[in-house]
């Protein structure tokens, strides 16, 4: 397993010292719990609080206004994309038959 990079300053040269973690470049120190609860911060999870994997099928959970279109509440958006960075609060891409690819937040979508 390679190490996490420094959480500070982004670095690379982290280093184990015991049950910690240090950077030597600006001597940030953490821990793995620390970065565990870091890196689950970072995961995309449905409405329910199931965790998001991309190529997951979802459920939309209400009607959602598209334009002058409705997504209903029910439609499937298939192989879904986590997206790198948010776009407009939309965190999740996915294509809904009709509609093709579309943003979608991952808080009104379930697995
Ligand atoms: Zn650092």
């Amino acid at each position: 397993m390679s190490l996490p990079a420094c959480p500070k300053c982004q670095e690379a040269f982290t280093y184990e010292d015991g049950n910690l973690f240090v950077c030597p470049m600006c001597f940030h120190e953490w821990t793995a719990e620390s970065q565990r609860l870091a890196e689950e911060a970072l995961l995309v999870r449905d409405a329910h609080g199931n965790v998001l994997h991309a190529g997951d099928d979802v459920t939309v959970i209400r009607d959602l206004k598209l334009g002058r279109d409705i997504i209903k509440q029910g439609a499937k958006a298939k192989n879904i994309r986590i997206l790198d960075s948010p776009v407009d609060g939309h965190d999740i891409e996915g294509r809904i038959d009709g509609f093709g690819a579309i943003y979608l937040k991952s808080s009104v979508v379930k697995k």
